[in-house]
């Protein structure tokens, strides 16, 4: 049965609000409002994103990989895990930016990010992307000037922000390339890793206590119930450091490239205009 509603005050524009019964005294925007809210976040996350949010998965795999040197054997395989998530966390981060940034006409960016799920689809559009497009569209794919047009869309800058804003651009565009051309990177190894960790599941370090269970001495195990085959099925990762000072490197190119493309956007749209479209389209 659906709860009780009541009818509150929007904080911003003053119309009437439905809300959940629950929520009496609470402040509670109205839909549009919140969309404009939304906009007006856009710019100050990708902002923290670009100084904060890039970084961290290379700080914590960093960290993990610089561990294992003094870890026991079963403490060197929790490490292990800890870098591959960082691994697919970064590699999320960079997708759902890309992803977040071709929509921003229809929805906020934050509101597109903070619901980004890497899934099989996302990772073959940007892969897709990334194969077919060559700099020039992909920047139009993305909404951005390329880099020399940058100078006559702000005849207000001076020499210092137009260089930084074609630099941030540059590396921007160069980042996303190399981490397609990055073999760790492809759309297999990623959708495989995903395979691998999910969120959550469980990790096992040995496999004698299961009848079929097979790990090796080397390896971390991820567990799900395979119901088809009536079994625990066991996901293996072996646990190698020159496997994961690739991973480091690749979570390093990912982190970059979402960084900088946070920052480029972050750049031209703090010049105004509808560059972020803070106000909603219409309809
Ligand atoms: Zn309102």
């Amino acid at each position: 049965m659906p709860g009780q509603e009541i009818t509150l005050v929007c904080p911003d524009c003053s119309a009437p609000v439905m809300a959940a019964a629950e929520l009496a005294g609470q402040v509670v925007r109205c839909e549009s409002c919140f969309q404009i809210y939304l906009r007006e976040a856009d710019l100050g996350f990708l902002d923290n994103f670009a100084e904060f949010g890039a970084v961290s998965h290379r700080v914590v795999a960093e960290t993990a990989i610089r561990g294992l040197v003094t870890a026991s054997p079963p403490e060197r395989k929790v490490l292990s895990m800890a870098v591959f998530e960082q691994f697919l966390q970064a590699a999320g981060d960079l997708i759902g930016l890309y992803a977040a940034i071709k929509d921003r006409r229809h929805r906020p960016l934050v509101e597109s990010f903070l619901n980004f799920e890497l899934d099989a689809a996302r990772t073959r559009d940007f892969f897709a992307d990334l194969e077919e497009l060559d700099g020039k569209d992909l920047l139009t794919v993305l909404g951005l000037p390329e880099p020399e047009e940058i100078a006559g869309q702000h005849p207000d800058w001076d020499e210092k922000d137009l260089g930084y804003a074609a630099n941030a651009l540059w590396r921007a565009l160069n980042g996303v390339k190399r981490c397609a051309t990055s073999g760790i990177l492809s759309e297999r190894a990623l959708l495989q890793a995903r395979r691998e960790i999910k969120r959550n599941m469980p990790v096992t370090s040995h496999s004698s206590w299961l009848r079929d269970g097979s790990l090796a001495a080397n390896e971390v195990g991820t567990m799900i119930l395979d119901y088809k085959r009536r079994r625990i099925a066991l996901n293996s990762l072996t646990v190698d450091e020159g496997e994961l000072n690739r991973m480091l490197d690749a979570i390093d190119t990912l982190s970059q490239a979402a960084g900088d493309l946070a920052y480029a956007y972050f750049l031209l749209g703090r010049a105004g205009d509808d560059f972020l479209q803070i106000k909603p389209p219409d309809g």
